[in-house]
This record gives structure tokens, C-alpha cells and sequence, in this order.
């Protein structure tokens, strides 16, 4: 007989049911697996970013999907557990169904959903084989996807499933979407990760069995947060494990994890605790000394902008699925752009681009930002991002190559001048223009937005152009995406200035 009954095995009493996301959080630590077990409202709900990350795994997940015609998808949902192990193991049964996804499979109180799983050969009077292939949304495998199959062929092979292999299926960044319908068969790269798998699974049994007598313990364990607190993933419970830590905690530190992480293992809780005799970059030991900084060369960095200046801050959408001919998967593609133009007489205007409809933005975006930018004046940016993004354009668009090169070559850098000659206590190390506006000037913020973040306003984008929303909605994220993109220009006109200011406050008797 083939399948029929192979889909779940017993459980032992008084354990907990774990899934395949659990089981992977415990092996990145016990306490997070224990905490999402018996005290998941202790969690930092996803912000918009996470969540988008999840819904193009989604997405990328249904798509996957169509390179197996004639595969049948388990419509029980993860909250009918019994319904999805039922519906399964019919599939299984039958020989028609060339491959199953989100098939349900429990053993030994381990569930897990398998994305994609494809009957490889169908023999009668003996046991199918199986492909079991995972699906991520990611551009390369990393370590802990051998984790994630590991513990899916755990439970194949407990419930007596012949595997033929474990693979994984990601998107293929080298693949250019020419336009028209989408070829799945090169959207998507399928790799062959049976070997690695089969060396993990050993370790997966001896595991289970950590965790499960963990899981029994009336308290969690006692583990202290740490850099493994974001590896693979970030934890959605550090604001629990870390809100009694000190202001000025060790991991505040800028800098290498691998070297934070020594000196907390050398019981060094604080910066402030750090010996001198240790070696720390130009930034940590601006964070360390914890004072204002100025440096004497401030003045001259300032004065080498050009009038009139363009505060320039893009916005861009990288969408895993591509959108526009001629695009790969994960491609940045700039969709707004806001200028703050100060003359030298001091007066500012601000102009703006947004595409709002789902059409392909670049050239209308590089043809309007270069009549805003004109021939004259430096380009005042805040990071290499603009830089890139300038780059790519103009490889993308020969006929405007020599005029968006011209503007690259306008760029200044307000964020390494930042870096390079002052420092401020409460930058925390950190230079991002949502840290230093704070606290250069704090009487503007980006408290009173929609959009405080570059995520968020990504997503925002992928709503307005793409999605079934209504107009009201619509205008409401467009409004709102102007606003954050011009704050972002606007807070780049006051850095400039506060230096100015205290360069002049510095020479003033
Ligand atoms: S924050 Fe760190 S220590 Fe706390 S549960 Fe998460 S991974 Fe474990």
C-alpha cells in the first residue's frame, strides 16, 4: 500500500506540539522558543517592514507554486490542524496527484506545513518517493534554511515517507523579466540540499528533546541577551529581555559584534566600563567619551558646498517578484524624489516627484529630478544611497547616462561629513539623519508623521500603485509619502545649518 496512513505518528503525552518555526527558534535560543510557547504577549508586534517581508514571502510562496501543474494545495489553515493532516494524507493516497502544497504532517508532536512536495516516482506496490522542496522568498540559501528542511525530513521520515531529496527553491536575481507573463521555471533557482540536510540530521532528534524538557521547566532559562539575539533572525522579544538594561548597556556599542560580545564576556556591562587600554575605532571612542565633539576642520568641510544646494533624499521600492520589463528580482527602483533648494542668499523652496499609478517610474522619475537639479550647485545627500541609485539609472537610461553621470558628480555627502567631524552624546554611535536631526535640532522630528521610516514608506508605495485600495486610501498614502520624503530634505537643511552654527559658536569669543 502507498501513503495513506504515513502522515502521523503518535505523540507522547504532556509534550508540546512544536512547529517548524519553533523548532527554529529554539535552536537560535531556548529562551525565545520557551517565551512564544508559554508567554507570546511578552512580543514586540511586527512593524510594517517585518510584515511586508512576510507578505512577499507570501507572494512569492503562491507563485512558486505554478511550477508544479496539476500540484493541489491543503486548504486547511494552520488553526484546523487536523483538517490539513486529513486532506494530506488523501493526496498522498492519490497517485493522480503529481505534488501537494502545504501538505501537513505531525510526528511525535512536531507539525510541520511542507511548501512544495512532489511526487517523484509513483510505483505500484511500493512506497512513493518524495521531493520535498522548500520555498523562500530569499536570493541564496543560508544556513538556517538546512535547518528548516532538516527538521521538515525529520518528520517525513517519522511518519514513513520515502524522501528522494530536500531542495530549496529561491528567487533567481539573474533572471530579467522581459515583460508579458512571468516564466517561473527562470524566476526561480532550485538547489539541491540533501547532502548538507543528511549531515544535520543527527542533531535534529537530540534537539527536540533539549527543547521539549526545556519547554517543562516552570521559568525560562536564564539567558542574557546578546549579538545571538539577532541571528539568524531578530528576535521579537528583545524589548522583553533588554528594557531593564542600562542606558549605556555594552551592546549599545557601535561596532563589531564579535568584539562587543568579548568584552561582555569579559563581564563588561557598560561603555563606561570599558578599560582604556582597549583598542576602539574613532567612533567608539567618541561613543565612549560621551561629548560633544567639534572638530577643528568642520568649517572647511562645510564651506566646500556650492550654492545653490539640492538636499536630495530618494525613495525606492525592490519588489522580489519583478514588476517592469527589462527588471531582476530585488532590482531598486526609485519611485520619489524630494529637493530642498537653498540659494546663497538663504532662500529655500522644496520640489517633488512621486509616481503614483504601478507603471514603470524611472524615466519620468530621472526626467523631472534633472530639471529640479539644473546645471548648478552641489547635491547635498545624506549616505551613498542616492549615489547608487544615480548609478543604476543611468545605466538603465542611455539617452539621459550623460546628464544623470554630470549629476553624480555634484554629490555631496552630508552623512561623511557627520561622521568625520562632530559627535554629539546623544547619536548613541548611531548616524542615521532620524538620530542626529534629534539631536542637532529638536524642535523637528519625524514624530508628527505617518511614515517615520524608508520600510515602511516602501510599503506604503507598494499599496498605493499596486494594490486594490480605495482612492480615499490612496490619497492618504500619497500625502503621507510626500510628507516623509520631504522631511527627510528638510531635516538635511537644518543638519547643515546647526553645524554652521556651531562652527560659528565654536570661533565666537
Ligand atoms: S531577546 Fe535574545 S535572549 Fe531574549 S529570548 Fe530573544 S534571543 Fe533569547
Amino acid at each position: 500500500m502507498a501513503n495513506l496512513p504515513v502522515q502521523t505518528s503518535s505523540a507522547r503525552p504532556g509534550s508540546f506540539r512544536l512547529s517548524k518555526s519553533k523548532y527554529l527558534s529554539g535552536l537560535q535560543c531556548h529562551k525565545r522558543l520557551y517565551l512564544e510557547i508559554h508567554e507570546p504577549t511578552l512580543a514586540t508586534v511586527p512593524d510594517e517592514q517585518t510584515q511586508a517581508i512576510l507578505d512577499m514571502g507570501t507572494e512569492v510562496g503562491e507563485l512558486a507554486r505554478q511550477r508544479f501543474p496539476g500540484g493541489v494545495l491543503v486548504t486547511a489553515d494552520h488553526r484546523h490542524p487536523t483538517e490539513a493532516l486529513r486532506q494530506t494524507a488523501a493526496l498522498l493516497a492519490d497517485p493522480a496527484v503529481p505534488a501537494i502544497f502545504e501538505g501537513a504532517f505531525e510526528h511525535e508532536h512536531v507539525l510541520v506545513r511542507v511548501d512544495i512536495l512532489q511526487r517523484v516516482e509513483s510505483t505500484a506496490g511500493a512506497t512513493d518517493a518524495w521531493r520535498l522542496i522548500e520555498v523562500k522568498s530569499s536570493s541564496r540559501t543560508k544556513d538556517v534554511h538546512v535547518s528548516d528542511l532538516a527538521i521538515q525530513a525529520h518528520v517525513l521520515r517519522g511518519v514513513g515517507l520515502r524522501l528522494d531529496g530536500t531542495w530549496l527553491m529561491h528567487v533567481n536575481t539573474q533572471y530579467v523579466y522581459p515583460g508579458g507573463p512571468l516564466d517561473v521555471t527562470q524566476l526561480f533557482a532550485l538547489q539541491d540540499l540533501s547532502g548538507q540536510v543528511a549531515a544535520q540530521q543527527p542533531d535534529v532528534l537530540p534537539h527536540l528533546v533539549r527543547m521539549k524538557a526545556m519547554l517543562q521547566a516552570p521559568v525560562p532559562p536564564a539567558i542574557e541577551p546578546g549579538s545571538h539575539c539577532h541571528k539568524p533572525y531578530d528576535c521579537p522579544f528583545w524589548d522583553h529581555c533588554t528594557h531593564a538594561k542600562p542606558a549605556r548597556w555594552i551592546y549599545h556599542l557601535p561596532g563589531h559584534q564579535h568584539m562587543i560580545e568579548r568584552l561582555a564576556q569579559q563581564g563588561i556591562d557598560t561603555i563606561d566600563a570599558i578599560p582604556r587600554h582597549v583598542t576602539l575605532s574613532s567612533v567608539q571612542r567618541r561613543v565612549k567619551d560621551n561629548v560633544e565633539w567639534v572638530d577643528a576642520r568642520l568649517q572647511a568641510a562645510l564651506s566646500s558646498v556650492r550654492y545653490p544646494v539640492h538636499h536630495l533624499d530618494f525613495e525606492t521600492f525592490m519588489p522580489a517578484i519583478p514588476k517592469f520589463p527589462m527588471t531582476r528580482p530585488y532590482q531598486t527602483i526609485p519611485t520619489q524624489w524630494s529637493n530642498h533648494v537653498e540659494t546663497e542668499e538663504g532662500q529655500i523652496r522644496h520640489e517633488a516627484y512621486l509616481c503614483r499609478d504601478a507603471t514603470d517610474p524611472r524615466e519620468e522619475f530621472a526626467t523631472t529630478l534633472l530639471a529640479s537639479l539644473g546645471r548648478e550647485g552641489s547635491v547635498c545627500v545624506y549616505s551613498d544611497y542616492e549615489r547608487t541609485v544615480l548609478q543604476r539609472l543611468a545605466d538603465a537610461l542611455p539617452s539621459l547616462r550623460a546628464e544623470l553621470l554630470q549629476a553624480i558628480a555634484r554629490l555631496w555627502d552630508l552623512l561623511t561629513i557627520v561622521k568625520t567631524h562632530y559627535y554629539h552624546p546623544a547619536f548613541a554611535g548611531s548616524f542615521s539623519i532620524k538620530t542626529v536631526l534629534p539631536a542637532l535640532v529638536p524642535d523637528l522630528s519625524y514624530e508628527d508623521l505617518d511614515i517615520r521610516e524608508g520600510g515602511t514608506a516602501a510599503r506604503a508605495y507598494q499599496q498605493m500603485a499596486f494594490e486594490e485600495t480605495d482612492w480615499v486610501e490612496k490619497e492618504r498614502l500619497r500625502e503621507a509619502l510626500l510628507k516623509y520624503c520631504e522631511r527627510d530634505t528638510l531635516a538635511m537643511v537644518a543638519v547643515r545649518k546647526a553645524l554652521s552654527a556651531k562652527v560659528s559658536s565654536a570661533g565666537s569669543p
